[in-house]
């Protein structure tokens, strides 16, 4: 099997609402890059990438000369073509590879008639487990719904979610609003869903007394962890001899390097793996294995996903031994999908792994020309802007917070 053409192809899916985090906001969509490896034998390798736009087309385009005539088979060979470390201090492509290395094992699973987990040593559960992922929200700009602000909204939102897809974790992303207003969310929340187990970050934009503070006043909590409170591996370091639940991060443990001094003095207990941070989902199951070498808890990081990098988040929680925790997802604020089928669908909280060829999801042709057209009509967005404050932009330690009785619609193009 051979490569013989790599097509990159940018989607715009439109969420229920705007997602507000501490760097901005997801104005009402997401944008992804979907990737098409093509071979001489007529299968077709699906990948994904965040964002998109003329640069993810123009960063895989310019990969044809390294890719055509590769073997797909030939992961590793591709790895060190594209993205050997040292190469990569000049030109980071970390994520391209992540998109070509998921491409790579849906050809090599058609081809031999196998999904990925099987290729990846077998599937040790049939199903993978998700926490809830509760995000502050602006109203959709369109109707004026989906709004998540007030303590009030956020509890109801957590129980319409577990209503409606049974989930028994719940993360709160926080860092929008200051620390008093989301510590008061995040704790009706535990009380309103006494029995689950919960988990807060606030994206790193705490100072460590903060971050103290925070986690004194939820250590009656149930918590699955403490995410990312600061951002940094030596504020983490100091945060954890205060604090009594583990911390995890996706921030300032996303390479080897930073996983070995990790192991060496440890600052964070929870490695979350992403198949995009890590360049693949093979290198997540490597740092799989340091993890659990060193006794470190690992789970599965969402940094966005349509149905393809699910699937990739699928057959990585399906093989871990160590999968100590539901993995994350924002799958459920999306209202759609580019996969046959549409959304996949949740059941008590879990979502089953795939068991076709591959990683068993295939492209809607109609829904991927739909999305484009989306993508072309509105372009991309500023992730890190938020859409009702121009001009702002979060310090670390933060004191630029949102307020939490502004109610406006933000008046953005969907
Ligand atoms: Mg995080």
């Amino acid at each position: 099997m051979r490569i013989t053409d790599i097509r990159a192809t940018p989607v715009t899916v439109p969420l229920e609402a705007p997602l507000r985090h501490a760097n901005g906001s997801h104005w009402g969509r997401f944008v992804r890059t979907i990737v098409e490896i093509e071979t001489d034998c007529g299968l077709v390798g699906l990948g994904e990438m965040g964002g998109g736009g003329e640069s993810a087309v123009a960063a895989f385009e310019g990969l044809k000369p390294l890719l055509l005539g590769r073997d797909p088979s030939r992961i590793e060979e591709l790895r060190f073509a594209i993205s050997n470390p040292t190469a990569s201090l000049y030109n980071n492509r970390t994520q391209v590879m992540a998109a070509i290395e998921f491409a790579c094992l849906d050809l090599l699973g058609k081809k031999w008639g196998v999904p990925v987990s099987e290729i990846l040593g077998g599937r040790l559960r049939d199903r993978v487990a998700f926490a809830s992922y509760l995000f502050f929200r602006y109203p959709h700009p369109k109707d004026g719904t989906g709004e998540v602000r007030t303590v009030e909204q956020l509890v109801a939102e957590a129980e319409r979610l577990k209503a409606a897809y049974g989930f028994t974790s719940h993360k709160l992303k926080g860092g929008v609003f200051a620390p008093e207003h989301e510590l008061a969310c995040y704790r009706a929340v535990a009380e309103a869903l006494d029995g689950d187990s919960f988990r807060f970050d606030p994206n790193g934009v705490w100072s460590a007394e903060q971050a103290m503070w925070f986690g004194q006043q939820i250590a009656d909590v149930r918590n699955d962890y403490f995410e990312d409170p600061v951002f940094g591996l030596h504020g983490m370091r100091r945060v954890r001899e205060k604090v009594s639940m583990p911390l995890a991060t996706n921030t300032v443990v996303v390479n080897f390097e930073q996983l070995s001094a990790n192991a060496l003095c440890t600052a964070v207990d929870v490695i979350l793996l992403d198949t995009t941070f890590w360049g693949g989902i093979r290198p997540c199951l490597k740092a799989a294995g340091v993890c659990e070498t060193f006794q470190l808890g690992v789970a599965v990081h969402s940094s966005g996903e349509l149905g393809i990098q699910l699937a990739t988040m699928l057959h990585l929680g399906a093989v871990l031994p160590n999968l100590s925790f539901a993995a994350d997802a924002h799958y459920h604020h999306l209202t759609d999908d580019v996969i046959v089928g549409g959304k996949m669908t949740y059941e008590d909280g879990a979502i089953a792994v795939p068991t076709a060829p591959g990683l068993g999801v295939e492209l809607d042709r109609d829904k991927l020309a739909e999305y484009h057209e989306l993508y072309l009509r509105l372009g991309t967005y500023p992730y890190d802007q938020d859409p009702l404050r121009p001009g702002w932009t979060p310090l670390i330690p933060n004191d630029r917070w949102a307020d939490p009785d502004d109610a406006r619609v933000p008046n953005v193009p969907l």
